[in-house]
């Protein structure tokens, strides 16, 4: 098993040590012919007006589009927005997951907030404490995308894609290892 990680701007570094704790092989993905030989692939979080620019910059666009028609990808944060088909606003996107977000759902970097979710999915070890920094919302799910979690109030902050994941928050910021346990279980 060997995952990628988006590796041109944002919290990077934070996933691979997270999968290197789970004893997976890992590789920054920076140009298109890093993608060969990933099972999956890992976009953090960070800026994705600057991610966007980026990639496309660093002609990564189509062939990331083209790797997650086959392979799983997760997006966190920042990288959820730049999986989905619609962010409300023109800027690079790969357009891979049928959501809508709102960027910046929740308020500024001050309203920054951290939350305990119930995802049965992620199996046994309680509540998932997830936390939330610039995050966005996940509007709505369309087409073959479901909701994977919401708040207590219903607006949703996880979806997934038969293999295709976003989050609005952060686990690579955390000490639980269930999400990225749970991604692998996808790239399987
Ligand atoms: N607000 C950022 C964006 O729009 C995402 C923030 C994050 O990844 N923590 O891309």
């Amino acid at each position: 098993m060997k995952i990628g990680v988006l590796a041109i701007q944002g919290d990077f570094a934070e996933h691979i040590s997270m999968l290197t704790r789970l004893g997976v092989e890992t590789a920054e993905v920076r140009l298109p012919a890093h993608l060969a030989g990933l099972d999956g692939l890992i976009m953090p979080g960070g800026e994705s007006t600057t991610i966007g620019k980026l990639v496309v910059d660093f002609d990564l666009l189509e062939p990331l589009c083209a790797f997650g028609k086959t392979h799983a990808i997760w997006g966190t944060c920042a990288g959820a927005i730049f999986l989905s088909k619609d962010a409300l606003r023109n800027q690079p996107l790969l357009g891979l997951m049928d959501i809508t977000v709102q960027r910046n759902g929740f308020g500024r970097q001050v309203d920054s907030f951290e939350a305990d979710l119930v995802i049965p999915e992620l199996g046994e070890g309680g509540p998932y404490h997830a936390i939330f920094i610039r995050a966005p919302i996940i509007e709505s799910v369309h087409a073959d995308a479901k909701i994977f979690s919401t708040l207590s109030d219903g607006r949703i902050v996880a979806a997934i894609q038969g293999h295709l994941l976003a989050t609005s928050f952060h686990p690579e910021l955390t000490d639980d290892t269930r999400f990225h346990e749970f991604f692998l279980s996808l790239a399987r």
